[in-house]
């Protein structure tokens, strides 16, 4: 059954009609649905073609149904990360991708299961991949009756590719491959693909899932020399997009077109497809190397902690992890509130888990329960999370402090001041805000504010006792005082004026508002006055201060720090 002799070099496959000859018949004969859209090319019309409801509820038409704006979209940001990584030495003239180079599919999962119904008759034809790897290429092959056939990977990690070739046969129409590898984390060899993808017959996919934290362009920019090679991108990634489900395949504008025509018509969604957009033009490249950064001092403390006996190299956002006792540490991790993937049943991955690389914050919570410190449990925090047109702002408190804090809104100096509210309150934050500042920082400071005290509330309101309290803190020439009482009930007194508008980029005037928000939102009582010359110092005192006052008035010990009050202790 052997016929690698027979496989044609890439370069020959471009000479011939080479796809029409590997792709399924009835593929290849397919009258596609064509959508009412589709047929009408006008800018302005009376829709009366398919059936929609003419009343705009927001939603009432049918979506793009080629996505054409996130492909041009999508494009771009895959060019500009090309050019980012890409060698002109060793490539001269890379291969750009066309919004026709582009299929836009339901996740990469769509695409999978797409080439895999495109080119294998069921029943008949296989595909080929690697063991241990993703694990929906062996799912779509079984849905779809088509045969799969694995290479175990060697100890390394790297493929043995004559194997590989030699366990295709005529009938062999896909080899996926996915580099960087889940869950090995490692890229596989550039020279090991290029030597498969010219003499393999049928379509490479290589899975590029994890690309964006390799610092490698990939495989896209060879798309043009080899027609053969189909490469797989994702938004649930690096993109942090996992929720929309888009994923990409880019490859030659033939079999993108097979790729559309087979297809639902309106497979992406308009919210999706505009969530998409949004996001691949908003990218935050400041965010991939924070988690690189943090993958390689994970990688760095874990390889130094007791039960740890291998910490694979990883080109991507997770680290497979050899422990002496895997179920234990993923138990012990179980019970902190700390859930990784457990790989140890996996071949050639006995006793690993496969750990995600978190915020800062995540990581270290991680790295004490595996050192066998105390950690306090996730589940004793309290999270919350709004979302609004303007803001997405999630918090989670720890009232028990121990942790450091993770504080991003965006905003510099108001992280700055919130971080002084965490240190002097002793209450560990991680605040994640995204909103709308190229508007101003109105609305993520006052949704901030407004999550914030919500879950300061729901703190208060599950101690014991409340307590008021004072506390005046002075910055070499400002002091601030600040009154709070936990009691229940809003009251907001602001005696404090700024000499300026602004303390760096921060308008002074959200101070007031940022503490008003928070209290009526925490529902407790709150004064504050403050003199001095320095905005600045004003500012950063009031924060303080309130951050005493409040560990104080949270504190079990009453009667240490009690306030005179003619009603007592509430
Ligand atoms: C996560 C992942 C994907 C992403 O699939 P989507 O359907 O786009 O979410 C694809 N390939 C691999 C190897 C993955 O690990």
């Amino acid at each position: 059954m052997k016929e690698t002799t027979k496989i044609k070099n890439s370069k020959e496959l471009k000479e011939i009609n080479w796809v029409e000859n590997i792709i399924r018949p009835n593929i290849r004969e397919l009258k596609p649905y064509s959508t009412a859209r589709d047929e009408s090319n006008l800018k302005c019309a009376v829709y009366l073609d398919a059936n929609e409801s003419p009343y705009n509820s927001g939603y009432n038409r049918y979506p793009d149904p080629h996505s054409i704006e996130l492909k041009r979209v999508a494009a771009e940001s895959i060019c500009k990360q090309l050019s980012r990584f890409i060698d002109p030495e060793v490539i001269e003239e890379p291969f750009m991708p066309k919004p026709e180079n582009i299929f836009a599919g339901n996740g990469s999962d769509e695409a999978i299961d797409l080439l895999i119904r495109i080119f294998c008759t069921p029943g008949r034809d296989n595909i080929i991949s690697l063991s241990p790897t993703y694990g929906m290429y062996k799912v779509c092959a079984s849905i779809n009756d088509v045969a799969y056939r694995e290479l175990s990977l060697n100890t390394d990690f790297s493929f043995d590719k004559e194997r590989l070739l030699q366990m295709c046969d005529s009938y062999s129409k896909v080899i996926f491959l996915c580099s960087p590898n889940n869950p090995t984390g490692n890229l596989l060899k550039k020279d090991d693909l290029i030597w498969i993808i010219e003499r393999f017959h049928g379509v490479v996919a290589v899975d590029e899932a994890y690309i964006d934290f390799a610092c490698d362009a990939g495989f896209i920019p060879l798309i043009d020399n080899y027609p053969n090679l189909v490469v797989l991108r994702t938004m649930s990634k690096a993109k942090g997009m996992a929720a929309i489900r888009v994923g990409f395949a880019i490859s030659s504008q033939k079999i993108i077109a097979y790729m559309e025509r087979v297809k639902y018509p309106y497979n992406i969604g308009r919210v999706n497809q505009e969530l998409a957009v949004k996001a691949l033009r908003e990218s935050d490249p400041t965010l991939v190397e924070t988690v690189i950064g943090e993958r390689e001092m994970l990688a760095e403390s874990l390889r130094r902690s007791p039960g740890v006996e291998t910490v694979y190299p990883s080109d991507s956002n997770f680290l497979l992890v050899k422990f002496a006792d895997a179920k234990q540490v993923y138990k012990s991790l179980l019970s902190a509130g700390i859930v990784t993937r457990e790989r140890g049943d996996v071949a050639g991955c006995s006793q690993t888990l496969r750990i995600t690389v978190g915020k800062p914050l995540e990581n270290r919570a991680l790295l004490s329960v595996i050192n066998g410190g105390s950690s306090n449990k996730i589940g004793d925090c309290i999270e919350l999370s709004r979302v609004t047109k303007e803001t997405r702002v999630q918090v989670r408190i720890y009232p028990q402090g121990g942790r450091d804090s993770d504080i991003r809104t965006g905003v510099g100096f108001f992280d700055h001041m919130l971080e002084q509210i965490s240190v002097h309150s002793g209450i560990s934050m991680d605040i994640d805000a995204v909103g709308d500042l190229n508007v101003d920082p109105h609305h993520t400071v006052e949704d901030v504010a407004i999550v914030l005290g919500e879950a300061f509330k729901r703190m208060i309101s599950a101690k014991k006792g409340y307590n008021r309290y004072g506390f005046v803190l002075p910055m070499d020439e400002s002091r601030a005082e600040v009154l709070l009482d936990l009691g229940g009930r809003y009251t907001f007194v602001w005696s404090v004026s700024f000499s300026g508008e602004r303390v760096g980029e921060f308008p002074c005037e959200m101070f007031r508002h940022f503490f008003s928000t928070l209290s009526a939102s925490g529902l407790f009582t709150l004064h504050i006055s403050a003199q001095g010359e320095n905005d600045h110092h004003k500012a950063e005192a009031i924060f303080k201060a309130f951050a005493r006052a409040l560990r104080i008035a949270l504190s079990n010990d009453v009667n240490a720090y009690q306030t005179p009050s003619s009603k007592g202790v509430i």
